[in-house]
């Protein structure tokens, strides 16, 4: 179900409004205040600002609980917030992100410098594994059609909800971290990571949860003014030497340290990948799409006089709702 803010313009006032009669409130166009689970107070204060407004509106449904999802446009990220401009013909600067096989996540220089590293794994799923089992043992017993397994069934989605939640929560933590502290930034191709996937292992992240920190990484990015590159699926960043380039085709996937014979350096097989991600990106810079293809708005819209475009000032962290609140 969709309700879009088409009436706002004609009487002026917004047919989507937050907070009016409560501040967890929502009121929509032919439906009226609904009570949300959310406080709308950082949304609230951007709109009176007019520094965003609402585009539309989406409400569904999931594992038992309604959920409103709303569009806006908002202003840019507060200067501050942005990483600088870099100057024309420095290409330096690239973090390359290695997923890892153990711990999830591996960020480095090309210069071989570590900048983080996250070792604590969403266990989410493994450690749910048990009460995942128990519901569903639960649905398959009842008899088919009967209220109980309506009930057992809802049991278990508002089960797998919670997983769910669990693990966007770590998402954002993760993306979050990287997009502050890097502003350019490597990725592993999607397809390269799916061909490493060790189900004995029982990948930290699986390969959509990778794909969604990939997405998120690009967008909060591209807020805060960053780049991100993804490097060509046939890149071997795992099999190359970060120090002297040469490719090692017998790495398996037990070998945790890479050590490579031509040189016979040694080091953490996770970091290496990082690296040689950073300086695929040195390489290939010239594959970032100027500033102004990218989308980019800062200042081309800020101008006086009328304009559709919420602009009266910037959009500061606190506004930014990146955090996520996973519902009770
Ligand atoms: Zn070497």
């Amino acid at each position: 179900m969709a309700f879009t803010d088409e009436e706002s313009t004609a009487k002026g006032r917004a047919s989507i409004r937050v907070g009016e009669d409560h501040p967890r409130s929502v009121t929509l166009p032919g439906i009226g205040v609904v009570r949300v689970h959310d406080d709308t107070r950082r949304l609230r204060r951007m709109l009176a600002a007019g520094r965003a407004r609402i585009l539309f509106a989406t409400v569904s449904r999931r594992a038992g609980r309604w959920r409103i999802s709303l569009n806006v446009q908002a202003a840019d990220l507060h200067p501050d917030l942005q990483h600088p401009t870099r100057q024309a013909g420095d290409h330096g600067g690239w973090a390359g992100v290695d997923r890892g096989l153990h711990i999830p996540v591996v960020a480095a220089t090309a210069e071989g410098a570590q900048t983080v590293r996250v070792d604590v794994a969403p266990k989410a799923t493994r450690t749910a594994q048990p009460t995942t089992r128990r519901l569903s043992r639960a649905v398959s017993r009842k008899k088919k059609g009967s209220a109980n397994r309506r009930k057992a069934a809802a049991h278990l989605g508002r089960h797998h909800e919670k997983i769910r939640n669990r693990r966007q929560h770590f998402l954002h933590q993760v993306s979050n971290l990287l997009v502050k502290t890097h502003d350019q930034l490597v990725l592993e191709d999607l397809n390269v990571t799916g061909m490493l996937a060790n189900h004995r292992l029982a990948a930290a992240i699986s390969d959509a949860a990778w794909g969604e920190l990939a997405r998120q990484i690009t967008y909060k990015a591209t807020w805060r003014g960053g780049t991100v590159l993804t490097a060509d699926r046939w890149f071997p960043s795992s099999k190359t030497c970060s120090a002297c380039g040469v490719v090692k085709q017998a790495l398996t996937l037990a070998d945790r340290v890479f050590t490579c014979g031509a040189c016979g350096i040694s080091l953490d097989r996770d970091l290496n990948a990082a690296v040689n991600l950073a300086t695929w990106g040195e390489q290939h810079h010239s594959q970032v799409p100027d500033p102004e293809a990218r989308g980019r708005v800062t200042n081309a819209h800020r101008q006086d006089g009328p304009d559709p475009r919420p602009g009266a000032s910037e959009t500061s962290l606190q506004d930014v709702g990146t955090d996520y609140a996973p519902a009770a």
